[in-house]
């Protein structure tokens, strides 16, 4: 059976990973010809219609470089002010280079935190959606200059991974310094093959990204295979490709050389799996019929449709929907905790400022969170 290879121009959301190494040059500073060609690619595949995303690195090395610290390893306050003041520039170049494609550039620093803890994620998730609805593009690193040892990611490869499953994108370009994942180092083996495509992540491919980096920066193939994992299980297909030469998005489009690594879901399959398996429920709502059937239709659950809620939950947390006679009709994330949501059911959406003291999101339950049985 011949295994097809995705295109790029396929995805309707594609995030797309840039490293330190390729943005910046230890010797000369920021690449900004690369970085325009880059822009140009993002533009085209923009201007076709997909939903753009980037996770620049950069801030450190940019950083360094202005503070003229000397070349070696930096101590964490070091690389957190050097981080600091190269962001700045960071997201001035960005929003300068789309600018100039008539594009505009949104700034999103995220933790770790950000992207597990599901209060924090639903408003990240928010801005981002609300970025793209826009047609912007939002340009995330990690917020380096607060991110302590044990709330860092460390490295954008895997933040990238969840930054594509939190804005259920449909494909992640990881842009390295190499073609993609090789069978042996490439640099001391002669006989090393680049592999294209690795349909599911076996325990001999995480042997082959080894623990060597091949990298200038942080992440090394390591890091680049347990990105895939999260990705592919979050419905989301990923390619490794070489940044190093111009036009490299480009490049990937016409075939040029790459490692695919294939998702057997998809980002909707993939979260409602999540919402419906994975994350234990704390609280239960019950819902009128016309509610029952607006969810049906594919609606948001409003306030107004709920008779009743139980437990003791909070923002982000999972609830079961429940009809009138108990029946179980699906869950979601609720966008309220319990204390408020007791507050405001039965209650017009117009109203929730009033009772709340202050705006809340319109849904209690967006439909993009929510998993009926028979999904
Ligand atoms: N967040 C770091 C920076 O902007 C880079 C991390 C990485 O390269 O993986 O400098």
């Amino acid at each position: 059976m011949s295994i097809k290879y995705p295109s790029l121009t396929q995805f309707r959301r594609i995030v797309v990973k840039v490293g330190s190494s390729l943005l910046v040059d230890a010797a000369t500073g920021l690449r900004r010809e690369w970085l325009n060609a880059l822009a140009h690619d993002l533009a085209s595949l923009h201007k076709s219609g997909a939903d753009i995303l980037v996770v620049s690195s950069g801030a450190i090395a940019l950083g360094r470089s202005v503070l003229k610290y000397p070349a070696g390893s930096l101590k964490l306050e070091e690389a957190q002010a050097a981080a600091a003041v190269g962001q700045i520039e960071l997201a001035r170049i960005w929003a300068e280079v789309l600018g100039a494609k008539g594009i505009i550039a949104g700034q999103i620093l995220l933790t770790y935190g950000d992207t597990e803890e599901r209060r924090r994620y639903l408003n990240a998730r928010e801005t981002l959606g609300k970025l793209l609805e826009l047609r912007a593009i939002p340009i995330i690193n990690e917020n380096d200059t607060v991110a302590t040892s044990e709330i860092r990611y460390g490295d954008n490869d895997r933040l990238a991974a969840r930054v594509a499953s939190m804005a259920s994108a449909d494909c992640l370009v990881l842009l390295s310094d190499i073609d993609g994942l090789y069978s042996a180092p490439p640099a001391s083996d002669p006989d090393a093959k680049l592999i294209p495509l690795v349909p599911r992540i076996t325990a001999e491919i995480e042997a082959v990204a080894g623990g060597a980096a091949s990298e200038l920066s942080r992440g090394g193939m390591r890091t680049k295979v347990e990105a895939a994992k999260i990705a592919v299980s979050a419905g989301v297909h990923m390619v490794i490709a070489n940044g190093k030469r111009s036009n490299p998005v480009k490049h990937v489009i016409e075939g040029g050389p790459c490692t695919w690594f294939l998702t057997p879901s998809n980002p909707v399959t993939a979260r409602k799996r999540w919402i419906g398996g994975t994350l234990e429920p704390k609280g239960i709502l019950t819902i009128d019929r016309g509610a029952a059937t607006a969810l049906q239709k594919g609606n948001s659950l409003l306030p107004a449709g709920v008779t009743h809620s139980e437990g003791d939950f909070l923002r982000g947390d999972v609830v079961i929907l429940r009809d009138y006679k108990g029946a179980e009709l699906g869950r979601g994330l609720i966008a309220y905790d319990a204390q408020d949501t007791v507050q405001i059911l039965g209650r017009k959406t117009q109203d929730i400022a009033t009772i709340l003291g202050y705006q809340g999101r319109n849904n209690l339950i967006h439909r993009d969170d929510l998993v009926l049985i028979g999904d």
